[in-house]
C-alpha cells in the first residue's frame, strides 16, 4: 500500500527530527490517501472551515493510520480558526479544555475535534499574559494556548508521525518533520530535543509507548533514552488525566505489549506504585496474572466486545493487596477485616495518581469482595451468589488468579460445573460440599466433581455485567 507513496521519497534522513519551516508535499499521485477514505463528517469541517476563510487540515492520527492501513480511531481538525471562531461557524460545537482549549463539533456520536494551530513558547521568554501560556519551573507546560502558523503547529506537535496534514482539497500530504520517512522506518520520534519535549509534557512518554505498542513501532534511540530517568516526572501530572491516558493505554487492543513497554521503561512504577512493588517481589505471579488480564482484555476488543475499566484494574492492583492485608494482620486485625482495610487503602493511594472514578472503584471493590465469597458455598450461598450481578466478573476474576497459579481447590471448576448443573445436580453438589466438609472438621470444603477438565466455553465476561 505504501509504494506509491515511497517511490517518491528517496532522499535518507540525517537529523534526529528538525522540524522544517517549508513542509515537503506529497502530492496525490505520490501518496495513497483519498478523502474518501476520511471521515464525511471530518471533511466537511474541514471544507467549511475553508469556504469560511481559514485554513484547515485533517491531521494527526487519522492521516499516519490510514497511511499505515490502519482504521483511524477519530478524526482530529487543525485550523487556523480560534475555538471561538469554529464556534460560530457550526451550531453542533462546543468549546472544550482549559489547558488545551478546543472546539468539538457533535455528529451524532461522532466528535470531530478541531484544534487552532499553536505555537511553541520558548522556555524562559517572558510571557506577557500568563494565564494563556505558562510552564512550571521544571519546563512543564501548565497552558498551551498560544496560537501560531500551521508551521509553528507543526513544531509544536509530540512525534514526526503525528506531524502529517492531509489537504483535502488537493489531497496532498504537508510533512514538516519527515513524518513520512518515520512511518516508513516505523519509528517512533519526538519533534525537537527529546528531553525537553518530555519535559514539556511528561505524558508524551506514554505516547511514545502507547504508539510504539500500537503500530508496532519502535521508538527511535534517542526519543528512547530519556525515558527511564525522566519517568519519575509522571508523578506530577494530574491524576484525572492520567486516568485518561490509563485507559487510552490499556483500553486501545494493545495492553498486553503496552505493559511490557511501560515496564521496560520504568514507566509502570510511577502509574501503578503497588503493583510494580508487587511485580519487583513476586515478578512470576504479578507478571502472569497482569499479562493474563490485559491480553483477555484484548481478545475482546479485537472481537468487538465491551471491556471495563473496573476489571481491569481490579486486575492490575489485585497482586498488592495480600501483602498490605498481611501487614494489617501482623498487627492483630483478623483476616477479613484486614483484607478489606487493605482493598480500602490500596484504591485511596491509587487514586492519588490516577484519579480511577468512583463509578469503577466500587465494582473494584466488589469484584473483590466477591473472591471471598465464592468459597463459601453451603446451604443457598451458592444460588445467592449465582444471582448477584458481579457474579460473572467475580468468577472470571477467580479463573484469572488460578491461571496465575494461586491454588484455590478446584472452585473455578467448581464453580463452572455448578452453572451448567440442573437442579438436581446443583443440590447433590452442595450435599458433597457439607459432607466433605464435615469429614475434615472445619477445612476447607473439597468439590468431588471431576476437576481440572471443563472451564468455561465462551471468553471472559470482564465486560459489561461489572458496570
Ligand atoms: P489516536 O487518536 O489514534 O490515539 P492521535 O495521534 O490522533 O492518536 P490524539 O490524542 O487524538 O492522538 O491527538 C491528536 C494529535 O494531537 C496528535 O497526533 C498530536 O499531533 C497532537 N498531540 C496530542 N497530544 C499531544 C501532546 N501531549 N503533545 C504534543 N502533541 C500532541
Ligand atoms: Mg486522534
Amino acid at each position: 500500500m505504501l509504494k506509491k507513496l515511497f517511490k517518491s521519497f528517496r532522499s535518507p534522513l540525517k537529523r534526529n527530527a528538525h522540524p522544517r519551516t517549508t513542509p515537503e508535499i506529497f502530492g496525490s499521485r505520490q501518496h495513497p490517501l483519498q478523502r474518501g477514505q476520511f471521515s464525511r463528517n471530518a471533511v466537511n469541517v474541514v471544507e467549511r472551515l475553508q469556504n469560511a476563510g481559514y485554513q484547515a487540515y485533517l491531521v494527526g492520527g487519522c492521516v499516519r493510520d490510514l497511511l499505515l492501513g490502519i482504521h483511524p480511531k477519530d478524526f482530529d481538525v487543525a485550523t487556523s480558526a480560534t475555538p471561538e471562531q469554529v464556534r460560530a461557524e457550526f451550531r453542533n460545537a462546543r468549546v472544550i479544555g482549559r489547558r488545551f482549549k478546543l472546539a468539538h463539533v457533535h455528529f451524532g456520536r461522532e466528535i470531530i475535534e478541531v484544534a487552532t494551530f499553536r505555537a511553541n513558547h520558548p522556555q524562559g521568554e517572558d510571557e506577557e499574559d500568563s494565564h494563556i501560556s505558562s510552564r512550571n519551573e521544571s519546563g512543564r507546560i501548565l497552558r498551551d494556548n498560544v496560537y501560531g502558523s500551521l508551521e509553528d503547529d507543526a513544531q509544536r506537535r509530540d512525534f514526526t508521525i503525528n506531524a502529517l496534514y492531509f489537504d483535502v482539497s488537493g489531497e496532498r500530504i504537508l510533512d514538516y518533520a519527515h513524518g513520512v520517512h518515520d512511518i516508513r522506518n516505523r519509528l517512533i520520534r519526538l519533534i525537537g530535543d527529546p528531553e525537553q519535549r518530555y519535559l514539556e509534557d511528561p505524558v508524551r512518554m506514554l505516547r511514545a509507548i502507547r504508539f510504539a505498542a500500537k503500530l508496532d513501532f519502535d521508538i527511535e534511540k534517542h526519543s528512547a533514552a530519556p525515558i527511564r530517568q525522566l519517568a519519575s516526572k509522571l508523578r506530577d501530572i494530574p491524576s484525572a488525566r492520567l486516568f485518561d491516558e490509563c485507559l487510552k493505554l490499556f483500553l486501545a487492543g494493545y495492553a498486553e505489549r503496552t505493559f511490557e513497554l511501560l515496564v521496560e521503561y520504568d514507566l509502570f512504577a510511577p502509574l501503578f506504585p503497588a503493583s510494580a512493588a508487587a511485580l519487583k517481589r513476586d515478578p512470576e505471579y504479578t507478571g502472569t496474572l497482569i499479562r493474563q488480564a490485559l491480553a483477555n482484555t484484548d481478545d475482546r476488543i479485537a472481537q468487538g466486545k465491551p471491556v471495563t475499566p473496573a476489571f481491569l484494574f481490579a486486575a492490575l492492583l489485585w497482586p498488592a493487596l495480600p501483602a498490605r492485608a498481611l501487614q494489617l494482620q501482623a498487627r492483630g486485625m483478623p483476616p477479613i477485616p484486614a483484607m478489606q482495610e487493605a482493598a480500602h487503602d490500596l484504591i485511596v493511594e491509587q487514586c492519588q495518581r490516577i484519579a480511577v472514578p468512583k463509578r469503577f472503584t466500587l465494582p473494584i471493590r466488589e469484584i473483590w469482595d466477591m473472591q471471598e465469597r465464592l468459597p463459601r458455598r453451603s446451604g443457598k450461598r451458592a444460588d445467592l451468589l449465582l444471582e448477584n450481578p458481579r457474579f460473572r466478573a467475580g468468577y472470571d476474576f477467580l479463573l484469572l488468579r488460578e491461571d496465575a497459579g494461586e491454588k484455590t481447590d478446584g472452585l473455578g471448576d467448581w464453580w463452572t460445573d455448578y452453572q451448567d448443573a440442573s437442579d438436581s445436580e446443583r443440590r447433590s453438589m452442595i450435599r458433597d460440599l457439607s459432607s466433605k466438609a464435615e469429614e475434615n472438621g472445619e477445612g476447607p470444603a473439597r468439590s468431588k466433581r471431576r476437576r481440572g477438565g471443563r472451564r468455561r466455553k465462551g471468553p471472559r465476561a470482564d465486560g459489561p455485567a461489572s458496570e
